[in-house]
């Protein structure tokens, strides 16, 4: 990377970014606050394209340290996410990463109601519908779709441990590993109750729909079933392009105090290159943007009363 194009969470943060990367000033900027007044129930609209995503095990490729998180790149075959605010449009898996804090109480890039979590995952689609390659959609305002999930402390998380005992092997920046044992990016995702193998294909706003059954008929855990918001912003990382159809889950997945010290261990220089200031010992925390202003877009919600 040239020094022109360096960006980074401490010397180089976000507060400095758009004076190289200029749409980080644009009016559709991400992360924002979610003030859960504000969110616009909108089943009726949501629900009619009820979302739905699948992802088999075999998508996960490979894990990397770009020096600011770790990421998981994926085979867009096999993968899929459509419906909800994205209608009929076809996006693809590209790549799966994390967001965290130096401690469990921050982390998060979005908030609600101005609380931080203990990280998010982003799993990062594109529109193959209109789109021929990820970089072409990363430049149209549909071209691009998160899925967004919060990460509180809790249990261990099993599919997140997964990526946890592969990271010691990408501790440096730019270490990258073959992943050969299973990691089904569905399973990172909430889970949800009720029969096993609807993990993978969840419709929230179906299941909001299926309310009208009497609890004790249907086997479906309603606390889980909390929907999701939407709006339209940018993607959290330079160039911050505002392309992004933002879908973050209202339910948070648990993951444990020690996977995420693991998570607080990435170091950001290369195997052997020190850290030239010491610097929080040269590793990736805080690894978030703060919430930017909302103005006036719409946040949409799906599936709560
Ligand atoms: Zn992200």
């Amino acid at each position: 990377m040239s020094s022109k194009d360096e960006w980074d969470y401490f010397r180089n943060g976000p507060s400095t970014w758009v004076t190289k990367f200029p749409m980080a000033a644009g009016s559709r900027q991400s992360p924002v606050n979610i003030e859960t007044k504000r969110a616009e129930s909108d089943h009726e609209a949501l629900s009619s394209k009820p979302l739905r995503w699948k992802y088999p095990s075999t998508a996960s490729r490979k894990l990397i340290n770009p020096g600011y998180c770790w990421q998981v790149d994926t085979d867009a075959e096999g993968t899929f996410l459509s419906g909800g605010p994205l209608m009929d449009d076809v996006y693809k898996l590209e790549q799966y990463h994390c967001h965290w804090g130096c401690s469990d109480s921050r982390g998060s890039e979005h908030t609600v109601d101005g609380q931080a979590f203990a990280g998010e995952l982003h799993l990062v689609h594109w529109n193959t519908s209109k789109y021929k390659t990820f970089a072409e959609a990363a430049k149209a305002s549909d071209g691009l779709a998160v899925l967004g999930v919060f990460l509180k402390v809790g249990k261990t998380h099993e599919e997140m441990d997964k990526i946890a005992r592969l990271l010691p092997y990408v501790s440096h920046k730019y270490e990258v590993v073959e992943i050969t044992e299973p990691i089904d990016p569905g399973k990172l995702l909430p889970v949800r109750g009720g029969r096993a193998g609807t993990q993978r294909c969840v419709n929230p706003c179906m299941r909001w729909a299926d309310r009208i059954i009497p609890r004790h008929e249907n086997k479906w855990d309603f606390q889980d079933d909390n929907g999701y918001w939407t709006y339209l912003g940018s993607l959290t990382t330079p160039p911050c392009n505002e392309s992004v159809t933002w879908i973050l889950f209202k339910k948070y997945i648990e993951v444990s105090h020690h996977q995420l010290n693991i998570f607080r261990n990435l170091r950001k220089f290369p195997r052997g290159e020190e850290c030239p200031c010491h610097e929080n010992h040269g590793v990736v925390m805080n690894n978030f943007r703060p919430p930017m202003p909302l103005g006036n877009r719409v946040l949409r919600e799906c599936g709560s009363f």
